[in-house]
């Protein structure tokens, strides 16, 4: 089965997304988190632990990083521009993230999304949640931590 190669990125293009699904976007239904944070950015989430993700920051200044909740994951935004990219969390060097479906450029056909509420779930389920059906092996480039990848 060919992969579906996806691009997005912030508003400016300080922060870009470059991701291969196994399945047709129209397979994925993004998730719009009811937390008080995604809710304020209109934010829904798509990943597939199948899939290959790729964060590139083209702009290290602009590159924005937020917890709150728990403060397991962090938020990825564009200090620039202020949309919301990603949310990423990292364990054994490993990172594993979701995207804002509202970041890939042109009409994807996603469908409508569908509201999810993670903040009900305890962190350690949180966590299993995110490694079972997050982007996992993600690289991420330009972000200054002197790991190209
Ligand atoms: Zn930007």
């Amino acid at each position: 089965m060919p992969a579906h190669a996806l691009r997005g990125g912030c508003h400016c293009g300080a922060i870009r997304v470059e991701l291969e699904l196994p399945r047709e976007p129209a397979a994925y239904t993004p998730r719009a988190c009811d937390c008080s944070f995604c809710r304020k950015h209109g934010a829904a989430y798509f990943s597939d632990p199948a899939g290959r993700l790729h964060l590139e920051v083209r702009d290290q200044t602009a590159l924005g990083r937020y917890r709150q909740g728990n403060a397991l994951a962090e938020f990825l935004f564009c200090k620039c521009c202020g949309v919301l990219v990603a949310v990423i969390y990292a364990e054994d060097a490993r990172r594993y993230a979701t995207v804002n479906s509202r970041v890939i450029d042109g009409d994807p056909g996603f469908p409508d999304a569908t509201t999810v509420s993670p903040q009900t779930l305890a962190p350690d389920d949180k966590v299993a949640r995110w490694k079972a059906v997050w982007f996992g092996g993600v690289t991420l480039a330009g972000d200054g931590t002197g790991q190209a990848k």
